[in-house]
Formats: C-alpha cells, structure tokens, sequence
C-alpha cells in the first residue's frame, strides 16, 4: 500500500445512523429518506477523495476565522451554543451555531449583532460568487441554514440564562441583532484571469443578509418530509435537476440543468437512487 493511501484511509470516517440536524438542511431528501430507513450506502466515499480531511479543514477554519475576528478587537462569542429549531410538524432538530459577532459603530452595519457562520471555499465556488461586478453572492443552502439558526431556541447547558430564548431576540448591551452573516474564506488561489486582467479576489469576503429572506418553516418543513418517509418506510422521488439542493449546473451545450450531485462521487447512494 502506497504512504497516501494509508494516511488517506485512517482519515475516513464511517458513517453514523441517521439523526435530523440543521447541518442537514441541503440535503438531497431522497438520500437523506433512504439514510433514515436505514439503507446502506451503494457509493461509500472513496478515501482517495479525502472527504473528511476536507470537511475537517472547514473546522480548522471556523477556529482561525473566530480567532482573527478577536484578535481585532470584536466582540465574539456563543461559539458552537447548541439551539433547537422546531418544525411545522412539531419535531426538534438540533443545530450548533459558529457565533455572534457584536459590530461596533464605526465597522459597516455596526451597533448591531450578527449571528454568523464561517465557510472555506475552493477557488470555482469562491470565483463564482463574484459575478459581473455584482455583490458577491451566498449559496442558498447556508442562507438557509443561518436563518434556521436565527429563528431557533437557545438550548445549551452552559448558558442556562438564555434557555428557550429566540435566537434572533437575544440584545446584547441593547444591540439587536442585525441579520445574518456569512464569512466566506477562500482555502486556495484567489486569483481570477490571466495576464493582465490578472486580478486578485479578497481572502475572506462578508456577506450580509436579512433573516426575513428566508422562508424557515418552508425549510424546516423539509425534515417533516424525510420523517414522515421513515415513519412510512418510503422514500420520495428524486428531485427535480434545477432544485438547488442537487447543486444544478447550468449547460450551455444541452441548455439544461445538470445535477452535480447525482453522481457517485458525491452521493453515497447514487447506485440505489438510480436504480443501476
Ligand atoms: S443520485 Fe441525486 S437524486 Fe438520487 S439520492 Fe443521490 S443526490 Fe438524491
């Protein structure tokens, strides 16, 4: 065996039954039906991809992107404070949030709160949020994943103060909270173009956004979905190619959507779903 592949193959990681949890917002409801009936994966992520080394550098991260934040003088906390989003059919999903971020007056949108997530980006999905000159451009799924945090109830034991308290009602020295935040930061080459229109992307990019833009319960609906299936022992029908959560490619050749996901390199049970 190759040094690599040793290193690579201790670094993967099984996987763990299923259980409902915000983190999972995106999910494709097909596969995540069929995880929660307890079916196995056809397509285990192959080592050589280094899934968990790159789901582990997301961690590494949150941790410098919360460091540098302190080190400038913000004021941050509430790291990994454990919340409970209810659903419109009643269940409790639990989720972890990566903090708060109190934004003084003299910063953009400062004397407000921010409740933020932190994300790393590879070079392609970092460039495309930066389109023709526009604000860059989050990705639905954490825009959803924020709000889902926003509208949840503070459940942790280490701040039993705060207990069932909305998220997004918290005030902190009569600051409210202002909306969103997602920090965004690129983990390779931020630079765009060649030759001369060479040009180089900031490092970290912030993107602001109003809790309002999100319908949470439509959200939240979607573990009602994946629970109903289990409790029936079914599994929905796959959807359609341009729903975000299958990572829609627009081609240009065939003028339609192609869902990057459905692919055995990034669903664990493309062979099941596909029926091949
Ligand atoms: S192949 Fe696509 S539609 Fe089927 S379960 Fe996987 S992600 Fe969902």
């Amino acid at each position: 065996m190759k040094l690599n592949e040793l290193i690579l193959l201790s670094a993967s990681s099984g996987e763990s039954a299923y259980h409902h949890r915000v983190s999972g917002v995106a999910r494709c409801p097909r596969e995540a039906a069929m995880h929660a009936n307890g079916i196995d994966r056809s397509n285990p992520s192959d080592p050589i991809h280094g899934n968990q080394f790159r789901f582990d550098i997301g961690h590494d991260v949150e941790a410098r992107v919360i460091s540098a934040m302190e080190d400038a003088g913000l004021g941050v906390g509430f790291n990994q404070l454990r919340v409970v989003a209810r659903t419109p059919g009643g269940l409790e999903i639990p989720g972890h949030i990566d903090g708060i971020v109190l934004l003084p007056e003299e910063v953009d949108r400062g004397g407000k709160w921010y409740l933020f997530d932190v994300k790393s980006a590879g070079t392609r999905s970092y460039q495309r949020m930066f389109w023709r000159g526009q604000p860059p451009k989050p990705k639905q799924a954490h825009l959803e994943q924020v709000s889902v945090y926003a509208n949840a109830f503070v459940d942790d034991d280490n701040h039993p103060d705060i207990r069932g308290v909305r998220l997004r009602d918290l005030e902190f020295d009569g600051m409210p909270c202002g909306g969103g935040l997602i920090l965004y930061l690129c983990v390779d080459s931020t630079a765009r173009g060649s030759g001369d229109s060479r040009e180089y992307l900031p490092r970290l990019t912030e993107c602001h956004f109003d809790l309002d833009d999100v319908d949470v319960d439509t959200v939240l609906s979607g573990f009602d979905d994946v629970e109903r299936h289990r409790l029936d022992g079914t599994i929905p029908p796959k959807p359609e190619p341009t729903d975000d959560r299958l990572w829609p490619n627009f081609n240009r050749k065939t003028r339609k959507y192609k869902p990057v996901r459905c692919s055995p390199r990034w669903c664990e049970r493309f062979s099941i779903c596909q029926e091949i």
